[in-house]
Formats: C-alpha cells, sequence, structure tokens
C-alpha cells in the first residue's frame, strides 16, 4: 500500500500551452528521479496530452481537476473517467470548493463523481473543508464529517487505497497564509478518526493532505505533522522554483 507523501500541482484555470509547457520542463529536469513522494500535476483539460507528454519518462503522474460521473452520452462539457484514463491521467480532483461555489456542486454529485472514479480505476483528491463562517462559529468538525459521510458514501473498503482526503479550509485558499499548525493538526487528526470510525474494518484508509497556501516557507511545520500525508498546491506550484521546493522539503 501507499505510505509515500503527495505533493499535488493545481494550476486551477491559469497558465496557457506556452507556459506549461516551459513550466512542465523545468519541474521535470529539477525532480524527474525524486523518490518517496508522489508528484501530481493537474492542469486545465485542453493541456492534459500536452503534460502527458512532457512526463511520459518521469515518475510525475497527471490529474484532471474534475470529472462527470457517467461513462458517455448526452453531457455536454462534461468529461468521464474513461476519457481521462484514456488520455493519461491516473488522477483526478472533485469536490474543490471552487466548484463547490461557483457551479454548485453538491456533496450528491461528488459522491456519484468519486464512485464512478474509483470504479474505473483512477485516484481521487476528495477535497473538503469549512467555511469562514463555520469555523467562526465552531462548526468546522460538523461540516468536514459531513462532506466526508455523504463524499465518500457506498465506497468499498478495498478501493480507499486510490482515495485521498485534501483538506482545504475555504477562507484560506489564494490568501496567501495557511491555516495556523494547530488548526491542521486538529483537523487532520480529525479526519483521521472519522476515517477510522466510518470503515472500521479497512486494512488502509485514505492519506490526508492539506491545502490552502502551501509554500516553501511553511511546508516544513505542516509536514511534520501527524496525520499530514502530503500537500495540495494551488498558487505556489504555478513556479518551478517554489514548487520543486516544496516537494523536496516534504522528502527531506
Ligand atoms: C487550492 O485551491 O487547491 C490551493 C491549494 O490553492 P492555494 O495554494 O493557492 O491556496
Amino acid at each position: 500500500m501507499n505510505k509515500n507523501k503527495l505533493v499535488f500541482a493545481n494550476w486551477k484555470m491559469n497558465l496557457h500551452s506556452e507556459d506549461v509547457i516551459m513550466l512542465v520542463k523545468s519541474v521535470v529536469d529539477k525532480i524527474n528521479n525524486i523518490s518517496g513522494v508522489d508528484v501530481v500535476l493537474a492542469p486545465s483539460f485542453p493541456y492534459l496530452g500536452i503534460v502527458k507528454n512532457l512526463t511520459k519518462n518521469s515518475k510525475i503522474s497527471l490529474s484532471a481537476q474534475n470529472v462527470f460521473w457517467e461513462e458517455s452520452g448526452p453531457y455536454t462539457g462534461e468529461v468521464s473517467p474513461e476519457m481521462l484514463l484514456d488520455v493519461g491521467c491516473t488522477w483526478t480532483m472533485i469536490g474543490h470548493s471552487e466548484r463547490r461555489q461557483h457551479l454548485l456542486e453538491t456533496n450528491e454529485m461528488i459522491n456519484k463523481k468519486v464512485l464512478s472514479s474509483v470504479s474505473k480505476g483512477l485516484n481521487v483528491v476528495l477535497c473538503v473543508g469549512e467555511s469562514y463562517d463555520e469555523k467562526r462559529t465552531d462548526k468546522t468538525f460538523e461540516s468536514i464529517s459531513d462532506q466526508l459521510h455523504r463524499g465518500l458514501r457506498g465506497v468499498r473498503e478495498d478501493l480507499l487505497s486510490q482515495i485521498v482526503i485534501g483538506y482545504e479550509p475555504i477562507w484560506v485558499i489564494g490568501s496567501g497564509e495557511a491555516a495556523s499548525v494547530n488548526d491542521i493538526a486538529n483537523v487532520h487528526n480529525f479526519i483521521s478518526n472519522e476515517l477510522k470510525a466510518m470503515f472500521p474494518s479497512a486494512n488502509y484508509l485514505p492519506r490526508i493532505v492539506y491545502g490552502g497556501s502551501v509554500n516553501r516557507d511553511n511546508i516544513e511545520q505542516i509536514i511534520k505533522l501527524d496525520n499530514v500525508n502530503g500537500a495540495l498546491v494551488g498558487n505556489a506550484s504555478m513556479d518551478c522554483d517554489k514548487f520543486c521546493d516544496i516537494v523536496l522539503r516534504v522528502v527531506k
């Protein structure tokens, strides 16, 4: 079972082909042979093929930022797990807070995406996180628990190794300042206990990675916490030096 740390680059709806090519080439040059850490890049859909080609002789994996739950059919604008696998993706993100907020994704939709993706063999980062209001009113654990239970409903225990939980406090994403080490530790411990309670007989539980303004200065504090198995990186992942420094600090 995979116990490696994971560093996941979410480029969101940023970068065009020239930037993608330059960035991926430099990342491959710097960390191609690194071991003990899974590095995953998530470009926008149109650039999946480019990234696949540039990373084909490396250990770097490819992820989509979203997926649909049906195999094929009249779902204009959607992309199925089979299509992602076909272009060389081994991962997809599901349930990022920006999609929950702007595309009105519900936990039910997210659950269908998770079930469909893992059954087809894709690895999934399921994102969960509390809003600022939930944090302020002491509803963080309630909110995270709800997202975990509804997002993972019906997942078979033998498919849990394909799932990673991305804890991303919504109020911290893109803010430039990560959550406090204390808050991160508390929520990761909580998620770990929830997963144990939800899947009592599983012999492998999902890894849990932290996301929200991770950078090369704060990663060392975060990665040494119990139950933090890696990082989801947005802004800092679009700069080769910053991103590779994070990866190198995670394996140190
Ligand atoms: C994200 O949105 O997944 C993320 C981690 O963003 P940032 O690192 O920019 O906060």
